[in-house]
């Protein structure tokens, strides 16, 4: 494309809240074929919040030690059940030791105890039995809720759930690339149940779905697409997602996201709306058009 016909595109998008980090990502935009979207904070508005808990066994009281454990957490399910905790008056304790598990949850030493907050696999792993939880856990999911367990001590005691609001636009913006015969794709960390009924909600086939993905096989998803000979878009908004925006031919990283994300990306949608991808790739379309 000429100088002009790009400054002219350049400033079109940044109207619309599309901002190129240059003119090679403006051009190379009109060319993606699949669209890899990530699940929490891309199509949902990535503010969770716990709609749920159901005790296990023992205490109900004893929900503090969970907040207390997830008080040094930076995930955004560590921000609900804290939020929840404080709504509920509970006495949130700070934690004696903290460790992350990545892509699993977390444990931690409260009050003397040791705690443990997160997934299915983090509680088998450390030999907790969570049958007796299981129905309330698939109840959750089938929701499209994220499904958190709790365990105190070795015992199992609280299932969580936690809800996480679709964008009003995602739906309609997912529409708009498919009718332009572009493959939409979802990715995430959260389990399959969830991710499939939040895929469903906006219309992503279920067989596009990559879910239990952990932090660092993202990218690995991306490239799988590339080696089918796509041009693959990936749009995310945390630091998780920065080494696949980076790998993606075209990365797209949400303004409202962590800094991480952005830096990695090259192209940012300033206030996280999906329809803004549809007209990337449009916009791109029409510069490209200008210069033949
Ligand atoms: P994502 O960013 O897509 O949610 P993560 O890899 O960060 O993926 O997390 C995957 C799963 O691990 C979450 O869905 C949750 O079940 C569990 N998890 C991670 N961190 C925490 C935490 N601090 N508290 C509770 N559960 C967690
Ligand atoms: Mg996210």
């Amino acid at each position: 494309a000429t100088p002009t016909s790009i400054m002219v595109g350049s400033g079109r998008g940044a109207e619309q809240g599309i901002l190129f980090k240059g003119g090679e990502y403006l051009e190379g935009t009109q060319a993606i074929e699949a669209v890899l979207l990530d699940k929490t904070g891309t199509i949902t508005e990535g503010k969770p919040r716990v709609t749920n808990v159901v005790t296990i066994s023992g205490d109900q009281s004893d929900f503090n030690l969970v907040a207390g454990a997830e008080k040094r957490s930076e995930h955004p399910l560590a921000q609900a059940v804290m939020a929840y905790a404080t709504e509920h008056d509970f006495d949130v304790k700070d934690p004696e030791s903290f460790e992350a598990v990545s892509g699993h949850g977390i444990e931690a030493k409260v009050n003397e105890k040791q705690v443990l907050v997160g997934t299915r696999k983090l509680m088998n792993e450390k030999g907790i039995n969570i049958e007796s939880a299981e129905e309330k856990l698939q109840e959750f999911e089938l929701e499209g809720k994220t499904a958190v367990l709790a365990a105190i001590n070795g015992e199992l005691r609280f299932a969580i759930g936690i809800a996480d609001t679709v964008k009003p636009t995602s739906k309609e913006a997912i529409k708009e690339l498919q009718d332009m015969d572009i493959e939409v794709y979802m990715m995430t960390g959260d389990n399959t149940r969830t991710a499939t009924a939040v895929a469903k909600e906006v219309g992503i086939p279920e067989s596009n779905v990559f879910a239990e993905v952990l932090p660092e096989h993202k990218a690995d998803q991306v490239l799988k697409l590339q080696e089918q000979g796509k041009k693959v878009a990936m749009v995310g908004d945390g630091i998780n997602d920065a080494p696949a925006l980076a790998t993606a031919d075209i990365g797209m990283a949400i303004g409202t996201g962590t800094d991480v994300a952005i830096e990695a990306a090259d192209v940012t949608l300033v206030g996280g709306d999906l329809t803004n991808i549809s007209h990337a790739i449009k916009l791109s379309k029409k510069t490209m058009r200008n210069i033949r």
